[in-house]
């Protein structure tokens, strides 16, 4: 880990040229790599040497944009995946197996929720959910001998509750398992979990990372704290031999600091193969480039949009940690002193029907299943990306049926709201 400050890590980490070598992060777009003897190769397979022989494990394009992310966020290793499900499925199957069982957060992006309860429970990992906002009491009443993760978001999507991240962390270790946090909203500009307790980091970046809207991506960050061999009996995958490896076992040979990405990458991607293109790396370094200095507008752009809602007549409620009123605005001080994203949500009083008026009538503001990009966007989650779960599910997952969420872009603030307003005088009284 480096010791510059956060405007500097966006910038220059991950990557350093020596003399006379391009500038820019080179993209490597080679599916393979050339060795002058067996040997050398084999090596490589054995994981007796660092390097590179198929672009389906690893990638120097990838590696430098991970190191980046490793960097921002104080970590001591990370990979890239092809999106943040693979990065979300790969944290937690790289520690679960059939028979295993995780404690999540029930407020959290739909996509994982489905992959956890539905997708996973097939693989025979069952997940027990409990609320964001539940007491120590009720978090530890959740654990089984069989668990092996906790799992939440800072700021989820798109209930926007923001997680007790060090309660979680230590019920976690309690009970001799990791925190794998989703930080895809706070992005490490505006939280950095590890500082909390985490102990492992994920994010989709294909929101504010890559904030453009341009390329699918996940990311895996691993703290380097979590001491697996002092629970080996949880964790086999690790801290026992890997026959597939010439027997290597994991925690021994590459320490806390590196035996999580390194199994992941070595069993995960190999098996499962959810690389991101190194094209995609490129890109995906360029957001970051500009992501401290984007995140601060965003931010403004939300709490600006989130004031004005939250004054107009026929908005029933505002969801934004950032307001003094929020429900989360004291955990939001803790953990996002700096601000905390560009998402606002909302319900209209108008309900359900409401919603389908105003957004019909935005003209700024796109509807899309998407958020954190540049451009403002906005969704009824019910009816979107939420709609396999009913009503009470919604409820409990903090998207009643007329919530509206919005993405705030970096356009000019005074623009956003005109249209905001425009659109909420088309829904009849
Ligand atoms: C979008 C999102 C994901 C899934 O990421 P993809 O890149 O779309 O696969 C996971 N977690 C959170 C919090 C997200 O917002």
């Amino acid at each position: 880990m480096s010791n510059y400050k956060m405007n500097t890590k966006c910038v220059q980490s991950g990557y350093t040229p020596g003399n006379g070598e391009p500038r820019q992060i080179p993209i490597v777009q080679s599916t393979t790599f050339k060795y002058d003897t067996s040997e050398d190769m084999g090596k490589l397979f054995d994981l007796e040497a660092s390097g590179y022989f198929y672009t389906r494990l690893q990638n120097p394009t990838n590696d430098y944009v991970a190191a980046k992310i490793a960097d921002m966020e104080g970590g001591t290793a990370a990979m890239l995946t092809s999106s943040g499900q693979a990065a979300n499925f790969f944290a937690l199957f790289n520690i679960c197996q059939c028979g295993d069982h995780i404690v999540a957060s029930s407020s959290i992006y739909g996509g994982t929720f489905n992959l956890i309860s539905v997708t996973m429970a097939k693989m025979g990992i069952t997940t027990t959910f409990v609320s964001p906002d539940c007491t120590e009491e009720e978090l530890n009443a959740a654990f089984q001998p069989n668990t092996k993760a906790v799992f939440g978001e800072t700021i989820a999507n798109p209930a926007l509750t923001v997680l007790d991240i060090e309660l979680f962390a230590k019920a976690a270790h309690a009970h001799g398992v990791p925190l794998i946090i989703d930080n895809t909203f706070a992005t490490p500009v505006n939280c950095r979990p590890f500082e909390w307790g985490a102990d492992i980091v994920t994010h989709s970046t294909t929101k504010y990372m890559d904030g453009h809207g341009a390329a699918v991506g996940g990311a895996i960050v691993d703290s380097g704290r979590f001491d697996w061999m002092a629970r080996a009996d949880k964790f086999p995958g690790l801290c026992t031999p890997d026959d597939s490896y010439h027997g290597i076992t994991y925690a021994e040979k590459f320490g806390k600091e590196g035996a999580f990405i390194t199994k992941c990458t070595a069993q995960l991607m190999r098996d499962f193969g959810s690389i991101q293109s190194p094209q995609n790396a490129f890109l995906l370094n360029l957001g970051l480039e500009s992501l401290h200095v984007r995140m601060q507008r965003h931010c403004e752009n939300g709490l600006a949009v989130a004031t004005f809602l939250q004054s107009h007549p026929k908005v029933a409620y505002v969801n934004y940690c950032d307001l003094p009123g929020d429900k989360y605005h004291a955990l939001a001080e803790k953990y996002l002193p700096g601000g905390s994203c560009g998402v606002v949500s909302f319900g209209l009083k108008g309900g359900r029907e409401a919603a389908s008026v105003f957004m019909k009538a935005l003209k700024l503001a796109a509807i899309e299943t998407h958020v954190a990009d540049a451009r403002t966007c906005c969704l009824n989650p019910a009816s979107s990306t939420h709609r396999q779960m009913n009503d009470e599910q919604l409820k409990e997952a903090g998207v009643p049926a007329e919530l509206v969420r919005i993405s705030c872009g970096l356009e000019d603030k005074e623009d956003l709201i005109a249209d905001l307003a425009q659109a909420l005088n088309q829904i009849p009284d």
